[in-house]
């Protein structure tokens, strides 16, 4: 396994493996690598023939310096996991490299980007799209794999990659959750003592989730009360949003007809979570 912190050292690499045929995977992370990462990672290497891995904390879809700052990094333990893996290649880029000085271009996908976390994370989905793209024309990745943790980003990927003509297959992958139900996430690791509080929102999507197939209830102002009623019972969390919507333009649906995405993000002291379950009426 290689691991490169340049652009021309991938491209050198990628060009070889284009050359010889075989067929490439992406998996774009920020490091920190979890159950979550490895499940995408695994599913590159058994349907690719050559997996590259990247890993770069990407300042830009931090609307919050802070956030930023604080995000966990382990590159040393991310490295030893993706040999483990048989990963081909990990790109590992500086800032610098990535971003040149006067770099001012960016890739954003309109409406989609506005809403939900796009609410809350000004900014959020512009530098997701931009990095992306960028990752994309470095690598050539015939196949790209994305969580469906991240239902929002992936969502506006495949947008971006439909609307700009992008040569790649984005791949969703499911989420993988913790024996509790959390969400496998490399924030987790902020949660500390306020366990119980995190797994709020997977409760009330679970509830949901209960109601439509189990109860056949149809409203969804009705799932949404009960939703949010079990959320904010509990002490200390800001509730940022909890919503139904259409899996294909993020819209809100009334009633609930077929697939739907329920999706929220919660605020606790120490970390903001977010989640979302794909429900089949
Ligand atoms: P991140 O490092 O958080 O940017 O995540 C990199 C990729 O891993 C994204 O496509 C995420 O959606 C995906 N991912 C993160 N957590 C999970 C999870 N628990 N299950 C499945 N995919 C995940």
């Amino acid at each position: 396994m290689k691991v490169v912190e340049k652009i021309d050292n991938v491209r050198k690499e990628v060009k070889k493996i284009k050359e010889s045929g075989k067929s490439i995977g992406l998996v774009p992370t920020m490091g920190c690598l979890h159950y979550g990462h490895l499940s995408l990672i695994k599913t590159s290497t058994s349907e690719c023939a050559f997996t590259v891995v990247s890993i770069f904390v990407n300042p830009s879809q931090f609307n919050d310096p802070d956030d930023y700052k604080k995000y966990p990094r382990d590159i040393k333990r991310d490295i030893e996991l993706l040999k483990k893996e048989k990963v081909d290649l990990v790109f590992a880029p500086s800032v610098e490299e990535m971003y040149k000085e006067k770099a001012s271009t960016y890739v954003e996908v309109k409406g989609l980007s506005d809403i939900l976390e796009g609410k809350f994370r000004p900014g959020h989905f512009r530098g997701v799209c931009t990095v992306v793209c960028k990752l994309f024309n470095i690598v050539q990745p015939d196949r790209a794999y994305f969580g469906w943790k991240d239902a929002q980003q992936l969502i506006i990927i495949r947008k971006m990659v439909s609307d700009l003509d992008i040569p790649v297959e984005v791949k969703g992958c499911p989420t993988v959750r913790e024996k509790d139900g959390l969400a496998a996430s490399s924030r987790n690791v902020f949660i500390g003592d306020k366990r119980k509080e995190s797994l709020s929102l997977y409760k009330a999507l679970k509830r949901i989730e209960e109601m439509i197939l189990k109860e056949g209830i149809r409203d969804t102002s009705v799932l949404l009360k009960e939703g949010k009623g079990i959320i904010t019972k509990y002490q200390g969390i800001e509730l940022q949003y909890l919503e139904i919507v259409n899996m294909e333009d993020l819209t809100p649906v009334k009633k609930i007809e077929g697939k739907v995405l329920v999706l929220g993000a919660i605020k606790l002291p120490s970390v903001r979570l977010i989640d979302n379950i794909i429900i089949d009426a």
